[in-house]
């Protein structure tokens, strides 16, 4: 689960890390008084959306000359004149897509004088299992090129859990960023709340980009993205209650109302599927057979009548969706459980497109007499294969 920048600097303000003070709003109206509580000269204006790059990024029907989602103004009227400008909005960055994000949220900050801009992050390296900081001298709104073109620009260091983290690790990222002086303390002591902030709050990655070192010698995180590790929310209801469903796929948020592991894909394919392995080999023989998932569904071991309708739902409103591959393996799951919610679902929402179903394993000869009894126009398959073939051909010809 991600969170805004204004949550996150909130996170960060309260375990003692260094951020500018700021105010979110949410209409207009709210924008002067809010930038008014601040003493310039210097404002910054920034959109809230769950995607970075909004520096760099542009407004969908952009003035000429109009500037991307993070702007700098020089008067509380100005402030809030941007804000106003861009809530509501749609913001497209590189890492939006090209359907961009609405502006819900603005975020009014003190602004800050630069003198260097750093990158530094924390996360769970896969390749050691270890968390992991990540810094760069190169920080700011280039990194993703930085990454690819001069990736020696960038240095990781883990800390091993056995030892934890001790100052030395703050003081390897110190120099690694060329800092001098106090600002090697303070970033010793910025590693040491960042690394305590990530453990107790189960995230799965914390990035500061830019870190900066401000005219005045300071550092101090300009920008924060978060991520949380869903698997751990239930311990965090302070962090549950940041969500910002407005920024979630819709047929993922509905999903994971009736606990559906559904992950939305841009193939042309909907899968219904029992068990991830199986949901992971169903796409794979999708795309063997030369057609895409449009989505990873994975209903579980015990799913009800009413997830599956729901499952079939989420499916069946994706536009994308050419034809459908229910895959059934039926070992805790009962697969006349899965014929009746087929039949429920379509029966509700219709089926305007082809419906391939494999069934097999538990009470398969009654989900198969469900489904060849309802009358519907349902495609039966033998096994994986046979069902793939025949999806693919029902929606390629
Ligand atoms: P992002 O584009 O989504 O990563 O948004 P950031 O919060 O990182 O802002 C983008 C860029 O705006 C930063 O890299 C800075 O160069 C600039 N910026 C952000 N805040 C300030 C500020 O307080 N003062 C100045 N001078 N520039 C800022
Ligand atoms: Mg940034």
């Amino acid at each position: 689960m991600n969170i805004h920048e204004y949550q996150a600097k909130a996170l960060l303000r309260s375990y003692g890390a260094p951020v500018s003070d700021g105010r979110a709003v949410m209409k207009a109206e709210e924008a002067k008084t809010a930038a008014g509580e601040m003493d310039g000269p210097l404002w910054v204006v920034k959109a809230q959306i769950h995607a970075g790059g909004r520096g760099k990024g542009h407004f969908k029907e952009a003035e000429a000359g109009e500037k991307g989602g993070v702007r700098l103004a020089k008067s509380v009227e100005e402030a809030a004149s941007l804000a106003k400008q861009m809530l509501g909005r749609t913001l497209v960055t590189h890492q939006t897509g090209p359907a961009g994000k609405q502006v819900n949220r603005i975020y009014i900050e003190d602004g800050s004088d630069i003198a260097r801009e750093l990158y530094l992050a924390v996360l769970v390296d896969r390749q050691t299992s270890r968390i992991s900081f990540v810094c760069s001298t190169e920080g700011g709104m280039d990194i993703e090129e930085v990454a690819a073109n001069r990736p020696e620009k960038i240095l990781s260091f883990s800390v091993d859990p056995a030892t934890g983290l001790s100052d030395f690790h703050g003081r390897r990222v110190a120099f690694a960023l060329g800092l001098e002086g106090n600002q090697v303390k303070q970033c010793v002591g910025l590693i040491r709340t960042l690394y305590k902030l990530f453990v107790e709050k189960d995230m799965e990655m914390l990035e500061i980009n830019p870190l900066i070192v401000g005219t005045d010698g300071n550092l101090k995180c300009l920008d924060a993205k978060m991520g949380f590790d869903g698997n751990a929310i239930y311990r965090h209801p302070d962090i549950a209650a940041l969500r910002d469903e407005t920024e979630e796929d819709p047929k993922e948020l509905a999903a994971s109302k009736f606990d559906l592991n559904y992950i939305a894909l841009d193939g042309e394919i909907g899968c219904m599927v029992n068990g991830a392995g199986l949901a992971m080999a169903t796409m794979d023989i999708i795309k063997l057979y030369g057609a895409e998932p449009a989505n990873f569904l994975d209903v579980g071991g015990g799913a009800t009548k009413e997830k599956v309708t729901e499952a079939f739902k989420i499916i069946t409103s994706d536009p994308n969706v050419k034809g459908i591959l229910v895959n059934i393996f039926g070992g805790i799951m009962r697969c006349d459980v899965i014929a009746e919610g087929v039949i429920a679902a379509v029966k509700e929402v219709g089926l305007q497109v082809p419906l391939v179903v494999r069934l097999e394993g538990t009470n398969v000869e009654k989900g198969k007499e469900i489904i060849e009894g309802s009358g519907l126009n349902v495609i039966a398959a033998d096994n994986l294969s046979d069902a793939a073939q025949k999806i693919v051909k029902a929606v390629k010809g």
